[in-house]
């Protein structure tokens, strides 16, 4: 789509504010520029109206490469995993799950890092490890990406969950840069309200986030009610026990209508008895919550086993009766290792088969 130039003397524009384009080999219009590489119909028919000047002027000065899509895998349930090469050949996850048929919206579940180093047990991406962080143009070229394939067009039909690879507040400098960039009015204009950060529970980070100026709502990857059970799932939590994190919850600013979302995935016979339950519905007394119960999906070479229904509609039930909200999410996308906790399964399946063509 764009011409080619060595990519050694141009930068990425896609964290790039306006007022940083102005100071940065400026074009004729900052905001212009801004606004055409921050739209969705930008990456599907071309850069539009700049001039033969303000192109070459363009190409001479930013690398408006994208992410290459390796491959796209479709759920039965409507979602799509799109497995993306970076410029350095790392590889990341972008899960595109659309909502509502009438009034469509999609939910992006983006990635952070490549890789992550957190090592939870049940969660495929942490045998990755850590690799690398992603910059803040990585992140937004995923969105920008992953809509240029599959839609919507309409940017403020878009929800962001920092959800795929990695612990997005490890990586906060880049992760905020990001967030301002896709919350920017001037470009793609996504609501704060529909940016979602999750983290597995860094107390400092969490208190740095609430400070931000344009700052995501936060979902906490909870998973357990005693610090034992916690620490032996989540490393973590050795570091922040479950005082410290709802300390945390507590003092975090929300605004009206926000709430903060626990994430609790379902391990058999781990963290799902009547008593954790009842210790999750204390834990999430005292600020607005919703509480997101995530079934566990099965993968080989964990010694954990997926909930029952029976046992996962007790648990509701039992934390419903105490006043707390809950939500189940069935995990999206399952049938393609797109779910929670499997990103980095498809992944490597992908090594091991054809790679698919290119569509996205
Ligand atoms: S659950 Fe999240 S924080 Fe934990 S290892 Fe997986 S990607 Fe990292």
């Amino acid at each position: 789509m764009f011409d080619e130039l060595p990519s050694t003397t141009r930068v990425s524009p896609f964290a790039l504010t306006p007022e940083d384009l102005a100071t940065r080999h400026p074009p004729n219009d900052p905001a212009y520029l801004f606004r055409r590489l921050l739209r969705v119909r930008t990456w599907r028919e071309g850069l539009p109206d700049l001039g033969s000047e303000g192109r070459a002027h363009v190409d001479a000065h930013y690398d408006l490469a994208l992410p290459e899509v390796i491959s796209q895998s479709s759920s039965d349930d409507g979602s799509t995993k799109l497995l993306l090469r970076l410029a350095d050949g790392a590889e990341i996850e972008v899960v595109h799950m659309p909502r509502a048929v009438k009034n469509p919206r999609v939910t992006l579940c983006i990635s952070s890092q490549v890789g992550c180093g957190m090592g939870c047990r049940f969660c495929a991406t942490a045998t990755m490890g850590f690799r690398r962080q992603l910059t803040a143009a990585e992140i937004v070229a995923q969105v920008l990406v992953a809509t240029r394939e599959l839609g919507p067009e309409d940017s403020t039909r878009i929800t962001i969950v920092f959800m795929g690879m990695g612990e997005p507040l490890q990586n906060l400098p880049e992760v905020s840069k990001a967030i301002a960039i896709l919350a920017d009015e001037r470009g793609l204009g996504i609501p704060v309200g529909r940016i979602t950060v999750s983290t597995s529970g860094l107390v400092p980070q969490i208190d740095t986030l609430a400070q931000l100026p344009v700052r995501p709502c936060l979902a906490l990857s909870l998973n357990a009610t005693t610090d034992a059970i916690r620490s032996s799932i989540m490393p973590v939590g050795k570091t922040w026990n479950l005082q410290a994190l709802r300390e945390a919850l507590l003092r975090f600013p929300l605004r009206s209508h926000e709430k903060i979302t626990l994430e609790y995935v379902l391990l058999a016979g781990v963290n799902d008895s009547d008593d954790d339950a009842t210790r999750l519905a204390a834990f999430a007394t005292g600020f607005r919550h919703v509480v997101n119960v995530i079934p566990w999906n099965a993968w080989e070479g964990v010694p954990y086993t997926e909930t029952s229904e029976e046992r996962l509609q007790a648990f509701v039930k039992r934390m419903q009766d105490a006043g707390v909200l809950v939500t189940v999410r069935r995990s999206r996308g399952r049938d393609v290792a797109a779910a929670c906790g499997q990103l980095v399964r498809a992944q490597e399946k992908n090594r091991r088969s054809p790679r698919l063509p290119v569509m996205l």
